[in-house]
């Protein structure tokens, strides 16, 4: 793992909003190093700013300070057009509210990505059959978003996230409107594509779920406050129940406790 050049390498990343005469610092001197196909949670309070860093990672918003490289490009000098580019083919998001299209269908969501990467229309349709078969969706490819229910919609944003076959997906509270049911089934199905090589990052308010990633990360106040990678499943049967954070480098570990 740490021979592997970082799919994601962060430093010193600052967000900061202004709210009247208020500045909210969302994201106070990120640092992170991320190798291909981890699966890291994201954790913390409402408002520490995990949804800023998901977006800052998903090329959605612009950090105001600090390096953000991604599969070897430094993102932030890049123009509007090149990130939309970077994005579309290297990035799939998955959000708390699906964020389908309503007049679409669940084949022409997942579709839409390849439309806009200007795909044809046989290949496109020869990208989408397994994809849609994989994730349980053929007797309802062709309803609209509305007579899905949502764990089903929910596979449908997974498919358009997945469809270019972008290395890294992200997923900001994916079980969030879910019932237990259908949250355990998009879980078991965003793992089963990191155990294929995707990277995951997960941002959940679920401990269960984000005790599942073999890497959790805690924010508060715009700061990562702790990053650890100890293995939480207890073993009785042998003393494998230590903490093994051992193969963090120190210099990945941010020091960000608050000035005082
Ligand atoms: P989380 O996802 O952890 O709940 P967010 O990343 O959404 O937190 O927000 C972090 C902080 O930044 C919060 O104080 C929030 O109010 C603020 N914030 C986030 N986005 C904006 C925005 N577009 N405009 C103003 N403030 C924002
Ligand atoms: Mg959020």
């Amino acid at each position: 793992m740490t021979e592997q050049a970082a799919a994601i390498k962060v430093r010193g990343l600052h967000r900061r909003f202004q709210l009247g005469d208020q500045t909210v610092h969302a994201l106070n001197n990120i640092n992170l190093d991320i190798a291909q196909g981890e699966y890291i949670s994201v954790m913390g309070p409402s408002g520490s700013g995990k949804s800023t860093l998901l977006n800052a990672l998903g090329l959605l918003d612009i950090p105001d300070e600090g390096e953000y490289w991604l599969a070897g490009q430094n993102t932030v000098p890049m123009s509007e057009e090149e990130r939309a580019g970077y994005r579309r083919d290297h990035i799939g998001f998955v959000f708390q509210s699906y964020h389908l299209v309503p007049r679409l269908s669940a084949r022409e969501n997942m579709e839409l990505p390849m439309v806009l990467a200007g795909i044809p229309p046989a290949e496109r349709r020869k990208r989408l059959a397994p994809i849609i078969s994989r994730l349980g969706l053929d007797e309802r490819a062709d309803h609209k978003p509305e007579q899905l229910s949502g764990g089903q919609r929910q596979r449908v944003a997974i498919g358009r996230a997945i469809i270019m076959q972008a290395p890294l997906l992200l997923a900001d509270e994916p079980t969030g409107n879910l019932d237990t049911h259908s949250g355990a089934d998009v879980v078991d199905l965003l793992e089963e594509l990191n155990a294929q090589g995707m990277t995951l990052i997960v941002v959940t308010h679920d401990m269960a779920l984000g005790q599942r990633a073999r890497r959790r990360i805690r924010m508060v106040d715009g700061a990562i406050v702790s990053d650890d990678r100890s293995v939480v499943n207890v073993d009785a049967t042998s003393e494998n129940n230590i903490d093994k954070t051992t193969d963090i480098q120190p210099d990945t570990i941010p020091s960000q406790e608050p000035r005082s």
